[in-house]
C-alpha cells in the first residue's frame, strides 16, 4: 500500500509479525495486541522511538510508560528484582501484572520511559502475538494503551484507528483483547512494603494473600502520575450505579439489567471487564447524549471496573 494517509492493518501471521518486528527494530511505532488492551509500541531503548509514542498519544511527559519484556532475563537487565518480585513473576508472568521496581543504574532504557523516576514498570505479556513480536524485535518495548491520552482504551484494531487515526501508522490485528482491562500495577518497596498503583485483572484480594496487607497506599497517587482522575473519557456525561434510565441515556447494563449494551448478562465480572471498553466505545459513538451504567459489584476484578468507570465519569474542571 502506498497511501500513508491511512493506518496499515497487518494480519498477525508470520509475515505480519515479521514486518511489525522490522518496523519496531528500526525505531517505528506499531499498535500491538495484548491480552489486556492494544498497546502503542516502540523500542524502549531509543529516545527517538519513545518520543513518537508521546507525540502520537498527546500524552503528558510526566506520565511514565510500561516496558514489555520477552522474559524475566530481559526484565532483570532493567529492574532490580528481589525475592518478592521473583515470586510474583513465577505466579503471574506472562500475564496482566505490572511490577514497579527500582531501575537499574545500567539499564538501557530511554529517560522518557520513566519520566525521570528512579523506578521502572515491567510486564511480560501473555498474548502469543505480542510474545512473538517481542521475540523477533529483540528489544524491550514501551507500550501504553493505543489511544489518544484521556480517551477510552482500545480492545480491537478498529478502536485504535478510531482514536489515533494515521498518528498510528501500523496496527497488528490480533483480534479482541481477552482481559479487556489494563494490567494491575503493583509497586514493591523496601522492607516488604507495597502498594497497588492501578487495580486490574489480578485482584487486590489475591495480592494481599501473597504479599500481606497493603502498605504505603497514601503515596500511590504521587508515584503513579499517570493515574489522572480524568481518563477513559467517552466524551459525554456518564452516570454510575443507575437503577433507572432516562430516554436520552445510552444504558450499559449488567446481569439482570439489560441495557443497550450488556457487560455480562450472567453477572460474570471477568466477562464484564472484557466487555467494558467495547460498551464504552459503543456508548461514545451512539446518538444518545448521555450514558448511564448499572451498578457493578466491587469484589475481585469489579474494583478495577469501578475504578475505570469512576474516571470515565470525571468531567474536566
Ligand atoms: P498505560 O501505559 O496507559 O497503561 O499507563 C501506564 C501506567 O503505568 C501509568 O498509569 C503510569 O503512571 C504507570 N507507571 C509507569 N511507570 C511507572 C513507574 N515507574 N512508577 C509508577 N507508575 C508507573
Ligand atoms: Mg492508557
Amino acid at each position: 500500500m502506498s497511501d500513508k494517509d491511512v493506518t496499515e492493518v497487518l494480519q498477525a501471521d508470520a509475515e505480519g509479525i515479521a514486518r511489525a518486528a522490522r518496523i519496531l527494530a528500526a525505531g517505528g511505532l506499531v499498535a500491538v495486541p495484548t491480552e489486556t488492551v492494544y498497546g502503542l509500541a516502540a523500542r524502549a531503548d531509543s529516545a527517538e522511538a519513545v518520543a513518537k509514542i508521546y507525540a502520537a498519544k498527546g500524552r503528558p511527559d510526566f506520565n511514565p510508560l510500561i516496558v514489555h519484556v520477552r522474559d524475566l532475563a530481559q526484565a532483570e537487565k532493567i529492574g532490580e528484582f528481589d525475592a518478592r518480585a521473583r515470586d510474583l513473576v513465577e505466579r503471574f508472568w506472562p500475564g496482566p501484572l505490572t511490577l514497579v521496581l527500582p531501575l537499574r543504574e545500567d539499564a538501557k532504557v530511554a529517560g522518557a520511559v520513566t519520566a525521570g523516576l528512579p523506578t521502572i514498570a515491567l510486564r511480560q505479556p501473555a498474548h502469543k502475538v505480542m510474545r512473538a513480536v517481542l521475540e523477533e524485535t529483540g528489544s524491550p518495548l514501551a507500550a501504553p494503551s493505543a489511544n489518544r491520552s484521556e480517551e477510552i482504551s482500545p480492545t480491537r484494531p478498529e478502536h485504535v484507528i478510531a482514536s489515533l487515526g494515521k498518528a498510528c501508522p501500523v496496527v497488528l490485528d490480533g483480534g479482541a483483547s481477552q482481559k479487556g482491562l489494563e494490567s494491575t500495577i503493583v509497586a514493591l518497596r523496601p522492607d516488604a512494603a507495597w502498594s497497588l498503583l492501578r487495580p486490574g485483572p489480578v485482584s487486590h484480594e489475591t495480592l494481599e494473600r501473597i504479599l500481606g496487607a497493603e502498605t504505603g497506599a497514601d503515596n500511590a497517587s504521587i508515584e503513579a502520575p499517570g493515574q489522572l482522575a480524568r481518563h477513559y473519557s467517552p466524551g459525554k456525561p456518564l452516570r454510575l450505579s443507575a437503577a433507572e434510565v432516562a430516554p436520552d441515556e445510552f444504558f450499559i447494563g449488567f446481569g439482570g439489567q439489560q441495557g443497550d449494551c450488556n457487560l455480562s448478562a450472567g453477572g460474570d465480572l471477568n466477562e464484564a471487564a472484557a466487555q467494558l471498553y467495547e460498551c464504552l466505545h459503543q456508548a461514545a459513538a451512539s446518538d444518545k447524549p448521555r450514558i448511564a451504567v448499572a451498578p457493578i459489584p466491587y469484589g475481585e476484578v469489579g474494583r478495577a471496573i469501578n475504578d475505570r468507570l469512576r474516571r470515565a465519569a470525571t468531567r474536566q474542571n
